[in-house]
């Protein structure tokens, strides 16, 4: 991102508009593990929005894997999107759906032959340990273990960037160490650059290598965990 705002309008009572990302420039590369913290309010929902183009910048610079994407057309933003897995707090699978169908959606929208999508979605589950739990359905399943189905799902057209939207959050301690143990393997064993948004600092250190804390729509201070997380 360069120089990226992102202002929404005013409410309908009126008012000044929010400006949620305010002149915000950072660089993610491939194979990083990127953590964004802040407060709650801080922007970085927003942020992780205008990188899958679910909001449209105001101004400024969004590059995603080579392609500049503020002025793409829907059509050629879903292309981009499919390079994309996302991750969010409340898992949002879906409930009436088995573990498998859950993992298999992407793959059916995407229009993939059934062959490929089981022998995707079986190579998914025993990657995230879930292989006996294929038939059965999310609310039968654990908080962790309905992350590890989100992360099948978001990876089962094997994106090359994961957003993870305080993907822990919902979870007690010895579960969030099980999912972030997996997200790490997502990014060693896989490859995937991951961007990981939290009010966490334990999850930023146990996984990130970069860091950008953000306050009020910008980045007040960057850089490597260790350096950034020394000098509290
Ligand atoms: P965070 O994820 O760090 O909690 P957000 O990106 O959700 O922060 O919000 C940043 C700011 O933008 C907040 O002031 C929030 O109220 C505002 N905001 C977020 N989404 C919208 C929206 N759709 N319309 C208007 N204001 C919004
Ligand atoms: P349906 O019977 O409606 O196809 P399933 O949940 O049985 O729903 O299957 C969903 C998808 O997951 C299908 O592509 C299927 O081939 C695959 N699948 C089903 N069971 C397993 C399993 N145990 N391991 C791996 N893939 C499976």
């Amino acid at each position: 991102m360069t120089d990226v705002v992102k202002s929404y309008p005013p409410s309908e009572k009126g008012g000044a508009p929010v400006v949620a990302i305010d002149n915000v420039s950072v660089d993610v590369e491939r194979g990083d593990v990127y953590g964004i913290i802040g407060y709650s309010g801080a922007g970085k929902s927003t942020l992780v929005r205008l990188v899958n183009g679910l909001e449209k910048a105001t101004s400024g610079s969004i590059v995603v894997n080579g392609t500049e994407i503020t002025s793409l057309k829907e059509r050629s933003m879903r292309a981009v999107r499919g390079d994309i897995g996302m991750i969010f707090q409340q898992f949002n699978l879906f409930n009436s759906k088995t573990v498998a169908k859950n993992v298999a959606y992407p793959l059916e929208v995407a229009g993939r032959p059934a062959a490929e999508i089981a022998a995707r979605v079986a190579e998914m589950l025993a990657f995230v340990g879930l292989s006996d739990k294929a038939k059965n359905y999310p609310d039968q399943l654990s908080g962790g273990q309905k992350q590890r189905v989100g992360i099948a799902r978001a990876l089962a057209t094997s994106p090359s960037l994961l957003l993870a939207d305080e993907a822990t959050s919902a979870l007690d301690p010895e579960t969030t160490s099980e999912v972030l143990a997996l997200l790490d393997r997502v990014n060693r064993e896989l490859g995937v650059t991951i961007i990981l948004i939290t009010h966490e600092m334990d999850v930023i250190r146990s996984l990130a290598t970069k860091v950008a804390v953000m306050d009020g729509g910008q980045i007040v201070e960057r850089g490597d965990v260790f350096d950034v997380f020394a000098h509290p």
